[in-house]
């Protein structure tokens, strides 16, 4: 990482130091840090006061072990985190994530963001994140149950719906968030907004589970405006087949796009005639098979075994909303090579620091996930207020709600980038918008934590 400006330099090997292995919370880090040269110059009360020194080390980590009976009657023992990582604007917020890969470096990068992120939603909510190694793929729902009741047995005692509202993200949709919610009220006997993404019969928020991906295109269709552009006609290709790339590639055709591809961790598929969405909701929603099966299904489509190929499609307009690193500078010189124009990010951290940098060289509209993909944490904010007037708004009121947030979301970073010297790079605006109104919670507090 090359960092000009000598005292944030210093930070960041110290979060190297203090970090060893974390490759994935230094890459986090280090991007941000590299944003904020240009306040730090400004802003010699957020030196003083050890403001960076502060945001960059988690106020909590809670770890456990998690431990729970297969079909076989085998134990087995997964480890449990939770990152409370900063609860300066409220109550800790952000989701859990169910994967093998799960680690403190993934989990620690994923916490980072979400402070920033859910400053720039403008709404009273912490940074946080968590989860867990073990992986429901293959499992059956009773493993998936007993795995989910042990989990809350231990996070129970660390959240609640004004200190740490957890909500899902990958291995962590609404079945798994019925089960932690079940086994929260039955050790708590309460019914508070302690989770988000819950069922809408039991306090969900509709929209919530469409939040992340329309939130990603209403946030694409302003950069797209900024040059006279709209998605009506336009190819894109979307990675991953969860709950964002689902209702991202439902909303982008809804704007007239042509979605021409996705994937899971084992392939991508393309059909030139675009997805039809009904059937992969059916394979992934319903029947939670592999993407290959879509290929069986649909004659005009061909899966390609392996993740990276999906970049090498010609298209307009770029959507990875699967997991962390998947463009990297290859991928991304593949995506300009054939003419896309904009890349917006629903998952989080899926481009490399060199893809970034090729697409902001290149003059490409790039919208980063902690601004893009803010909408499912925003529309979870709107669930948690609805559990505490004990109310249930419509779909099109939160929808609209929804979309007015991710408007000014993209307005407020692209005004911080202007008024710090570097117009139209949204990656600093949002690094800067989103790190201030943190930092003058943190000031206005005092040396505390
Ligand atoms: P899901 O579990 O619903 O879907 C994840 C998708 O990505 C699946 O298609 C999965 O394939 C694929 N995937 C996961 N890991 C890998 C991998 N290592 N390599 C290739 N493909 C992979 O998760 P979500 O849709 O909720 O999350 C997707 C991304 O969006 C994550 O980065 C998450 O942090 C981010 N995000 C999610 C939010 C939400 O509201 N859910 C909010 C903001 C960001 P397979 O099934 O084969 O594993």
């Amino acid at each position: 990482m090359d960092l000009s400006n000598s005292y944030l330099s210093g930070i960041y090997a110290d979060v190297c130091r203090r970090n060893p292995g974390a490759v994935e919370f230094h890459q986090a880090v280090g991007e941000v840090l590299q944003s904020l040269t240009p306040v730090i110059e400004r802003r010699q009360d957020i030196v003083e006061a050890g403001i960076v020194d502060r945001i960059v080390e988690p106020e909590r980590l809670i770890q456990f072990r998690v431990s729970w009976v297969d079909d076989s009657g085998r134990v087995r023992v997964n480890r449990g985190v939770r990152v409370q990582f900063n609860s300066a604007l409220g109550p800790y917020k952000g989701g859990l994530r169910f994967h093998p890969s799960v680690n403190l470096s993934i989990l620690k990068f994923l916490g980072f963001e979400q402070i920033l992120k859910n400053s720039l939603t403008g709404l009273p909510l912490g940074g946080a994140k968590g989860g867990s190694d073990f992986d429901p793929k293959g499992k059956s729902e009773g493993e998936v149950m007993r795995f989910c009741q042990s989990f809350m047995i231990e996070l129970s005692k660390h959240i609640g719906a004004d200190t740490d509202v957890p909500a899902g993200d990958i291995g962590v949709g609404g079945r798994e968030i019925g089960f932690l919610y079940g086994q929260y009220k039955r050790l708590t006997d309460q019914t508070t907004g302690v989770l988000t993404g819950k069922g809408v019969s039991f306090g969900g928020s509709l929209v919530r589970r469409e939040a992340t991906g329309y939130g990603l295109c209403y946030f694409t269709e302003e950069m797209l405006k900024s040059i006279g552009k709209d998605f009506k006609d336009k190819t894109v290709l979307v990675s991953g087949s969860g709950n964002v790339a689902l209702y991202a590639t439902q909303k982008a055709q809804q704007l007239g796009a042509n979605v021409v591809a996705m994937s899971d961790s084992s392939g991508y598929i393309y059909d030139k005639k675009g997805i039809n969405l009904d059937i992969m909701r059916q394979i992934k929603e319903v029947e939670r098979g592999r993407i290959v099966e879509y290929a069986r299904r649909v004659p005009s489509a061909v899966f390609t075994p392996g993740c990276k190929g999906i970049w090498t499609i010609p298209c307009d307009i770029a959507l990875p909303c699967a997991t962390q690193n998947e463009i990297d500078e290859e991928s991304a010189f593949e995506l300009i090579k054939n003419g896309c124009i904009c890349v917006a990010e629903g998952a989080n951290m899926p481009s490399t620091p060199e893809a970034i940098n090729a697409f902001i060289k290149n003059g490409l509209l790039y919208g980063p996930a902690k601004a893009a993909n803010a909408g499912g944490v925003a529309t979870s904010g709107l669930e948690m207020s609805q559990n505490s007037i004990r109310m249930g708004w419509t779909f099109e009121e939160v929808d609209k709600r929804l979309q007015e947030i991710m408007r000014n979301i993209y307005k407020n970073s692209y005004h911080a980038a202007e008024e710090y010297g570097y117009e139209g790079n949204l990656m600093i605006g949002a690094n800067i918008a989103g790190f201030l109104k943190v930092a003058e919670a943190m000031l206005a507090y005092g040396i505390t934590y």
